[in-house]
């Protein structure tokens, strides 16, 4: 099954959103959807129309006739009322902007047909070793189900969520998340304020407080998401953010599990050949390439996690942490 290196998806009509992908077989988690080189890159979007569509007309002279006719083809949210030229809005709306700390991006025929949906079953990323973008499963795809991946970073609250996907991509978001009974919907996004409020926490915090304090907070965080049923690339982060952690405080054996945790959530969203992949595994094998590591201090000794025993990982990891370990202190 995994042999064939035809798409698992075919692209086509979906009601209400365009076009987008559709599974043609049941897909399962971790495997490689896409894996699409750019028809052609600019070094931004943001510049004067007649600049930009210079640039587009120059790369599409070197495209052949399909290509051409599949880029006029792609979806165009900049209207006549907006005064941008059709050639230049189709880049405008389509260019995947490779880095969010850069403005440079490609555009993807396949990619620019993935619709978004706040809680995605796939993830997309550029991959700057390869030249090209994949999109991995998160979770087991149907056959016949549609192909989503979210356009929106970190996790926000409904209303933020809707704002920006109505600012960035001109739509009103319908998706399962979005679309839930109000006092469900109201859970989730206390859920994913709380996640907010702790990432924060931790990011300004870590350091100036105890470390059972900071554990206690990751452990919230995790249980947090967990509940959310999130499942992206926040886990990922999470984690990373939970091997800096432990890593400031001396904790070698939960930096190492951390770090494990992360390396094997980003191989299944992004594959081996992911250069967020083989840093991570830089670390899981050398934690000492992490600077603060460099730093530690002695982790404290109530703290010192006993040896790993198989079967509970978690309950070692965690100890005994509580909801009120995390809110006090
Ligand atoms: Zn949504």
């Amino acid at each position: 099954m995994e042999t064939t290196t035809a798409k698992p998806y075919v692209i086509r009509e979906v009601p209400g959103k365009g076009k987008g992908l559709i599974a043609t077989t049941k897909i399962r988690k971790g495997t490689r959807i896409l894996s699409e080189a750019p028809l052609f890159k600019l070094a931004s979007t943001q510049m004067p129309q007649n600049l930009l569509e210079a640039l587009i007309l120059a790369e599409l002279h070197n495209l052949t006739k399909d290509q051409k006719r599949a880029y006029v083809a792609l979806h165009n949210s900049y209207g006549q009322e907006t005064g941008v030229k059709p050639i230049v809005g189709i880049a405008k709306t389509n260019v995947l902007i490779f880095n969010p700390h850069k403005p440079e991006g490609g555009l993807f025929l396949d990619m620019s047909r993935v619709n978004h949906a706040c809680r995605p079953n796939a993830h997309y990323s550029w991959n700057e070793r390869t030249g090209r973008l994949t999109v991995h499963a998160l979770r087991d795809v149907e056959d016949r189900q549609e192909i989503t991946v979210s356009y929106i970073t970190q996790g926000k609250p409904r209303q933020a969520r809707q704002e920006f996907l109505r600012d960035c991509f001109f739509f009103d978001c319908a998706c399962e998340l979005c679309s839930l009974p109000p006092v469900e919907r109201d859970m989730s996004d206390l859920r994913l304020l709380e996640v907010a409020v702790i990432e924060d926490q931790l990011g300004r915090g870590s350091g100036s407080f105890h470390y059972g304090r900071a554990l206690a907070l990751l452990w919230e965080m995790f249980r947090v998401l967990e509940v959310e049923g999130v499942w992206d690339q926040s886990i990922p982060k999470a984690y990373f953010v939970a091997f800096q952690i432990a890593c400031m405080y001396g904790d070698e054996t939960r930096a190492r599990v951390f770090a494990e945790r992360a390396l094997e959530a980003r191989v299944s969203m992004e594959g081996e050949d992911s250069p967020e992949v083989v840093r991570l595994r830089g670390y899981v094998e050398h934690p000492s390439l992490l600077a603060s590591w460099q730093l530690r201090a002695k982790c404290p000794d109530g703290l010192v996690p006993p040896p790993l025993m198989e079967g509970e990982v978690d309950d070692w990891l965690w100890g005994d942490m509580t909801p009120e370990a995390a809110v006090g202190g």
